[in-house]
């Protein structure tokens, strides 16, 4: 007998079906922890990979080898491991290229399962970022600064992100995320955010 699946599509523009488990794709990042071509370091506590679409020069996950779903799943017992992925997320920035800017966050609404922490630069110089639903996951509310959360989770104890699906993301304004103009389409915006330097001052 066939199980009715349904057609999801995620962050990458897949249109991919599903069982109403969890959807197969959605567990990619668990086989990519493993993967040595993607496999940039690890200790007894995490795992960080090189993001398969990368959305910038550089652009990483850090993940927590204990199994942590998403943001929701957090509790007041995490804050310690939270602040080691920032640290190492942190390090491996540093050692990828000290003078560039870089942000770590998660989105608000991830698309894959397994807690992951995105350590991305700044020129997001990438030709596989090729829509707006990318660019806004990463220059907006939907991507959430890493020291954030961890204030959030020491205060309340838990992480609550009220935003709206990510089906929004494409509602709103395409803004180049240093000056905030307005562009009219992707490949307008790529041409004008090499116009700004990522270098830190
Ligand atoms: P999020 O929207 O926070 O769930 O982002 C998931 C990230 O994982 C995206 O930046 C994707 O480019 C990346 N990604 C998707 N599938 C894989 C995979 N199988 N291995 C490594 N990275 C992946
Ligand atoms: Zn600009």
């Amino acid at each position: 007998m066939t199980s009715k699946r349904k057609l999801e599509e995620n962050l990458d523009g897949n249109k991919v079906s599903s069982k109403k488990s969890v959807p197969f794709w959605k567990t990619g990042l668990l086989s990519s922890m493993h993967d040595p071509e993607l496999q940039v370091y690890k200790d007894d506590k995490l795992i960080i990979i090189k993001d398969k679409y990368p959305k910038a020069k550089y652009h990483f996950l850090v993940m927590p080898k204990e199994n942590i779903p998403n943001l929701k799943s957090l509790k007041k017992e995490n804050i310690d491991l939270l602040k080691h992925m920032h640290e190492k997320g942190k390090e491996m920035a540093e050692k990828s290229d000290a003078d560039l800017k870089f942000r770590l966050g998660y989105h608000a609404v991830p698309s894959m399962s397994q807690l992951h922490l995105h350590v991305i630069s700044q020129d997001f110089d990438s030709p596989c970022l090729k829509n707006k639903k990318h660019w806004n996951s990463f220059t907006t509310e939907y991507f959430v600064d890493s020291e954030e959360i961890i204030k959030e989770l020491e205060k309340n104890g838990k992480v609550v992100k009220d935003v709206a699906s990510s089906q929004e993301l494409l509602k709103k304004d395409l803004r180049c995320h240093v000056c905030k103009k307005e562009m009219k389409t992707i490949p307008a915006l790529k041409t004008h955010i090499k116009e700004h330097s990522y270098k830190k001052s």
